[in-house]
This record gives C-alpha cells, sequence and structure tokens, in this order.
C-alpha cells in the first residue's frame, strides 16, 4: 500500500530540546530516539528576542518578523499609543501552504499556531482544534463542513485556555491527563486526516507539550523556587507523562505514512524556569525616567488583576475596552501616560522585556529626535538597565540591551520594540537595585512557573535523506522552503533557504 502522504510534517510547540535528547537517551521517548539514529537532525535558532510569539509565524512564512509582523498576542499599533490584540489574518505574509496550494499540491493543515483557515483548493486546514494560546475565533475548519464532524468524532477542547492558578497536587494530576488525553485526541484526528490519502504535504501540530511547560515547570524542576514533593507524589513529573504521551502520537503517525514519505518534525522552542522582570519593565522605565516610585493603590488592584485573568479568553477579549477605561482613570493603564514619556514599555511575552522609544516623526508625540539623540538616548538606557542587579541573586539583572534594528532587516521593522532586553533568568526577580534609580520591588503575579528558551530541534529523514547530526543550527525559516522543496516546490521571496541539498544522500 502507498503512502497516504509523500512529506509528513509534524510539529511539537514548545518541547524543550536538552528534554528531548534526555529522555530519549534514557529510552523514555523511543520514537524520537530512533530519529536520533535514522534522521538528519540539528538544533534550530529562532528570531532572536522575539522568538516566544514569532516563532510560528516565522515558521510557516519562511520569513523574518521584520517582514511577518507578528510577535505577540497583543502589539502596539504603528502610528498610535495604542496596544491591541493580533490577528493570525494580520501576519503579513503568506504561509508556504498557500504556495503548495497555487502550485496543485494537496495539503492539509492541523493545528498550527497562530494561523487562519487558508481556502486550499484540494486540501483541509484544521485551526485551534487543541491549541496553546487559541486564537478568540476558536476552533475552525476548512471545508467549513469538516467542523461539526470533527466535533462528533474527537470532541471539543475543554481545556481551551490552560492559564489557571490551580494549587493541589490533585488539580495538577488532572490537569496532566487532560493534556494526555487531548495528545490521543489529536493523534486520532491527525490519523483520521492522514486516512484520507494521497497527501503532497501533511502539517500537525501537538501543543500539549507548550501548555504543560508554562503550567508545570515546578513540578519537574527540583530548583525551582515553588517545587513542593508533595505536589510531585501525586501528579508525578506532568513534563515527561505529557512528552512520553506525545512520543507515542508521533510513532503512530510515522508507522502510518512508512519509510517511503519524508517526515520532517519540529520541536519549535524550550522551556526553563520563568524568572524575568517583564512585569516590572514599564516601572523600571519610569524610575529610570525620574518618576517618583507609582503609589501602591488600592490593595484590591492584584486581585481584580488575578479575577481577570481567570475569565474565558472570549469574555476577556470583549470585556477588554471596558477594563481599559477602568484602567486609566485610575491611573493604571500603561498608554494613559506614554505620550508625555521618552521610552515606554510595549508587549514582547515575557522571556525579553520590549521597549519603544517615543520617536519624533514616528510616534504621534515623539520625544526624542531620530538620529544622534536616538542613539545616544538608546546608549543611555542600555548602561541605566544594565546597571540593575537581581538583589535575590546578587547577579547582574540584564545580560544584553538589544536594537531591533540591528538585528532584523524588512518593511515592517517599525511594528517591532526598539530595543529588546535579555533578562538573566538564573533566580526568581522580586527587588532590584542600581546606583542611580535605587530600589525597585515587584511580585510575578501570574500562574506560569515556565517559560521559553530559544533553541529547538529539527529531525528529517526520508529515503534521500543522509541521517546525522549537523553541526551548524538552522533558521527556524529555514523549514518552510525545506518542506516545500520535498514536495517539487520552490518558494520564492523567503528568508530562510531550502535545508534539501545539505542532508540528500549522495
Ligand atoms: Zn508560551
Ligand atoms: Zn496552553
Amino acid at each position: 500500500m502507498s503512502s497516504p502522504a509523500k512529506v509528513l510534517f509534524i510539529g511539537i510547540d514548545a518541547a524543550d530540546k536538552d528534554l528531548i535528547l534526555e529522555w530519549a537517551a534514557a529510552g523514555e521517548l523511543p520514537h524520537l530516539n530512533s530519529l536520533l539514529e535514522t534522521a538528519a537532525w540539528g538544533v534550530t535558532q529562532s528570531p532572536v528576542g522575539l522568538y516566544v510569539g514569532a516563532i510560528w509565524p516565522s515558521f510557516y512564512t519562511g520569513v523574518s518578523p521584520a517582514r511577518h509582523a507578528r510577535y505577540c498576542y497583543e502589539q502596539l499599533q504603528p502610528g498610535s499609543y495604542e496596544v491591541k490584540p493580533v490577528s493570525p489574518r494580520e501576519v503579513k505574509h503568506e504561509p508556504f501552504w498557500d504556495a503548495l496550494n497555487r502550485a496543485g499540491k494537496r495539503v492539509a493543515v492541523i493545528d498550527v499556531p497562530k494561523t487562519f483557515a487558508s481556502r486550499l483548493s484540494n486540501g483541509l486546514h484544521i485551526v485551534d482544534w487543541g491549541s496553546h494560546d487559541p486564537d478568540v475565533s476558536g476552533f475552525a475548519a476548512w471545508p467549513a463542513s469538516m467542523a461539526a464532524d470533527i466535533e462528533k468524532q474527537f470532541g471539543i477542547d475543554n481545556l481551551h485556555n490552560c492559564n489557571a492558578f490551580r494549587t493541589t497536587g490533585e488539580e495538577f494530576r488532572d490537569f496532566r491527563d487532560m493534556l494526555i488525553q487531548r495528545v490521543r485526541q489529536k493523534t486520532a484526528l491527525s490519523a483520521w486526516c492522514l486516512d484520507q490519502g494521497d497527501w503532497d504535504c501533511f502539517v500537525t501540530v501537538f501543543s500539549e507539550s507548550h501548555c504543560v511547560g508554562h503550567q508545570c515547570w515546578h513540578l519537574h524542576d527540583d530548583r525551582h523556587y515553588k517545587y513542593d514533593p508533595r505536589l510531585v507524589e501525586i501528579a508525578g513529573d506532568p513534563v515527561k507523562a505529557v512528552y512520553k504521551a506525545i512520543d507515542e502520537g508521533i510513532g503512530e503517525l510515522i508507522r502510518k505514512v512508512g519509510d517511503d514519505a519524508h517526515l520532517v518534525l519540529f520541536a519549535s522552542h524550550g522551556m526553563g524556569p520563568h524568572y524575568d522582570a517583564t512585569f516590572m519593565l514599564d516601572e523600571i522605565l519610569r524610575r529610570v525616567e525620574g518618576d517618583p516610585p507609582r503609589q501602591r493603590r488600592a490593595s484590591l488592584v492584584p486581585l481584580a488583576s488575578a479575577a481577570w485573568k481567570l475569565l474565558p479568553q472570549k469574555v476577556r477579549h470583549f470585556a477588554r475596552p471596558v477594563r481599559r477605561k477602568a484602567r486609566t482613570s485610575l491611573g493604571l493603564e500603561q498608554s494613559a501616560q506614554t505620550p508625555r514619556r521618552k521610552s515606554f514599555r510595549v508587549p514582547n511575552n515575557d522571556a525579553y522585556g520590549g521597549i519603544r522609544i517615543n520617536l519624533a516623526g514616528r510616534e504621534p508625540k515623539g520625544l526624542i529626535a531620530p538620529g544622534r539623540e536616538y542613539d545616544e538616548f538608546c546608549e543611555a538606557l542600555s548602561r541605566d538597565l544594565l546597571a540593575f542587579i537581581n538583589v535575590t541573586s546578587g547577579e547582574p539583572l540584564v545580560k544584553a540591551v538589544l536594537r531591533s534594528a540591528d538585528l532584523y532587516e524588512g518593511d515592517n521593522l517599525h511594528y517591532l520594540p526598539d530595543l529588546l532586553v535579555e533578562w538573566n533568568r538564573s533566580a526568581p526577580v522580586e527587588e532590584i537595585y542600581s546606583p542611580n534609580t535605587g530600589t525597585i520591588t515587584g511580585t510575578y503575579r501570574k500562574c506560569r512557573t515556565g517559560d521559553h528558551t530559544p533553541e529547538g530541534l529539527f529531525f528529517i529523514r526520508g529515503p534521500s535523506i543522509a541521517p546525522g547530526q549537523m553541526q551548524e543550527q538552522v533558521s527556524v525559516m529555514d523549514l518552510a522552503p525545506t518542506i516545500a522543496s520535498l514536495t517539487g516546490v520552490e518558494l520564492a521571496d523567503v528568508d530562510g533557504r531550502s535545508l534539501a541539498p545539505l542532508i540528500t544522500a549522495q
């Protein structure tokens, strides 16, 4: 029987590369382990400083964030001080499956994060059936008539948004089991779609590795400041349990396509303890500019903030304008103050802080002139940030302050933060000090105990591929042109390059 797919792509969202390699070697992930023997494989690099929100759009477009312009779930709208949620439809470059579709290829796409359902003429596209941080528009399918069938056969995702304050071992155990169940259902859904057969390119992504890493890192990492053996006694290591379930799912899908197909597997980015100071960055910038310490207003504010995060994502989406008004009138909303600030924090997830300079000619009420004044301001601000010490560890708070313009090139560079703050993430941050600014304290109030690290892994296996480790790191932007070239299509106008010539057997 011929293979149901010529190219099978499997993504494992935010499955940490070091854990994969460690657990594969220990025999815990047998299918991933066998790929280390049979595939060309290596380490991937993701967009520096912006990778958390840019990695999947960079994967599926093959271009840098300075071109596709998507790096966070909410972004500053250029030409204003307004921050708005970003829809997948705003990604400013086409996904590679649209090019394959135009070339007459039959393509299936399942749950690639941050996408909308493409109208693939001879294919199918399932969006957010079960993914981490789904878009507010929720589960969608193309052809649309598939959606009801999928719900009937495979159910719907009861988890939706994984963020919640879990405290007991039983809550973490139940969460682990829900994720494992979702892995099994995702495997069944993918197998069902695969069985429709004759796919030139079949793309599916497991996201449970992402959810479990954010929510359960402190049950995995016994050096984490929230590690509690009483929770581990009941819930075990949920990270390992979920990775093992995904490995089983991978095995099942690989068996279906056999050895004649090309397989591309991608573990997108990593996970480590959630130690950073992004939650303090706005206060840091205010204090550097000489503002007095922010008064802790009502003690109800943190409570209200925690309650807000517990609301379903859809409710939060529609209630956001009302909340913003209330926060503005209380003086809590950052945008109420940005026009008079020289620099201000912009959303960029948590792993790197994002800073916008209030630039004359670009921002509506810009205060810093372009050219020399901008350069000098950036240098002075970088020096100020590098002077902070994390009092808990005694180490510098900031490893580096990077300029987006030094890292990226593209028509949409103006969408990106000007500066990217690379935190020293060796210890939790609660109190920081610099000689210029004095002491600043704060508390991280979100539920996540794990957060991202930049490197990932790729594996490519197939009849024409020479197995072995590639020493050189490859860019995540190389994967779309590689997948396309394995189906016989050359992607035009991308920043990545096909890896096929490097890994093809001579
Ligand atoms: Zn994440
Ligand atoms: Zn999640």
